[in-house]
């Protein structure tokens, strides 16, 4: 896990934000920004913005590389630091506090308003896993020069927040998105825990219930989770479900839809087999061989060709957002590539 120690935000000086800016601004087109272009977008007098690089590499805002020239470019931090002062600027929330969460491409934060609420706060990593398959995918990317982690974890992002968005307007149990910057997003705090927490349930049946009619109704939607298990469905004291995480969502138009319909639904009966030992028709089967309804694959699960799917979803819900069909093949690219190893602390050095 990466600590996030906000302390040093209220340090930062106006100047600071201004040359960390610059360098965020360089990496548009270059993964090492030079440090005379820092300072010509800068801009600061007298020569300011060496000192203040100095001071940003003191705090791990950015990282020095000389390898082949004089450059710098942001560390995680220092892109945090960017989405969370914007964010408060805004008024979003005043505070940050503790971390609740650390998936394997975020990490998750509470964060405080004015008044008081608490909010969750998700900072994207996408480059901290799958790194290695952003190089090898390199070819997809190479018309964007910042195809980098920046370029991705925002794509994460803005595509989360806009789901988020959608999936609420359409009465899907999803926290309320409420608000996004740079690899930043901001939604409210689901009360309960991650269903692999959860050691006992008073309705597991119910709630299995519930979790695959999500399944199924996502792809009358014309969606797919494609990451759904218990890690990513929280479950509250009155065993109410709210599901989390949609970077990797994927239409029912994708052409490896079905295996990822049929993941999700696999891991939710693998899991409620295992951990509340409920049974299931393939079991039942055995028993009195009764033969499994049409609509169902034989061993109980949904099958996903009898689905009446809405495809298109998708195109409309989230151009509207700015998230275009080229930000999603570009981010699926990269999610497919899969996660060979994790290469984050090369980036966080
Ligand atoms: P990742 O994509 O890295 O898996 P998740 O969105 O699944 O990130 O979040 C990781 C963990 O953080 C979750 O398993 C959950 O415990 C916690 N979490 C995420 N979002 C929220 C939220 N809105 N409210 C409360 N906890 C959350
Ligand atoms: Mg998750």
């Amino acid at each position: 896990a990466m600590k996030l120690d906000v302390d040093a935000l209220r340090y930062l000086s106006k100047d600071d934000f201004r040359v960390l800016t610059a360098v965020e601004m360089g990496m548009r087109n270059h993964e090492i920004v030079p440090s005379e272009l820092v300072d010509r977008i800068a801009s600061l007098k007298h020569g300011g913005t060496y000192k203040v690089l100095k001071n940003l590499l003191k705090h791990k805002l950015l990282h020095h590389d000389s390898s082949k020239y004089d450059g710098y470019r942001l560390t995680y931090l220092g892109y945090d630091f960017l989405a969370i002062k914007t964010l408060v600027n805004r008024g979003v929330f005043a505070a940050v506090g503790r971390q609740i969460g650390v998936g394997k491409e975020s990490d998750i934060f509470e964060v405080a308003k004015e008044d008081g609420t608490i909010l969750a706060m998700k900072l994207h990593r996408l480059g901290r896993v799958s790194f290695r398959a952003v190089k090898s995918k390199r070819d997809y990317l190479k018309h964007r020069t910042s195809y980098n982690w920046l370029y991705l974890s925002r794509l994460a992002a803005l595509k989360e927040f806009a789901f988020m968005k959608a999936l609420e307007e359409h009465s899907f149990p999803v926290p309320t998105a409420v608000d996004c910057n740079r690899h930043c997003v901001i939604m409210s705090l689901v009360q309960g825990y991650p269903l692999v927490q959860v050691k006992q349930l008073q309705n597991p049946d119910i709630v299995f219930e519930t979790i695959i009619g999500l399944v199924v109704r996502l792809a009358e939607h014309g969606l797919i989770h494609s990451d759904f298990n218990e890690f990513n469905i929280m479950i509250d004291d009155d065993e109410s479900v709210t599901m989390i995480d949609f970077p990797q969502m994927v239409s029912v138009d994708h052409r490896n839809a079905q295996m990822y319909f049929d993941r999700d639904v696999e891991c939710i009966f693998k899991f409620f087999k295992k951990r509340f030992n409920l049974i299931f028709e393939e079991q039942l089967d055995e028993v009195d061989g009764t033969e499994a309804d049409a609509d169902e694959n034989g061993n109980g699960r949904p099958c996903f060709s009898s689905i009446s799917k809405a495809a298109g979803f998708l195109d409309k819900k989230l151009a509207a957002s700015g998230f275009t069909k080229k930000d999603q093949d570009d981010i699926d690219k990269c999610i497919e590539g899969g996660a060979e190893e994790d290469l984050g602390s090369e980036m966080m050095k």
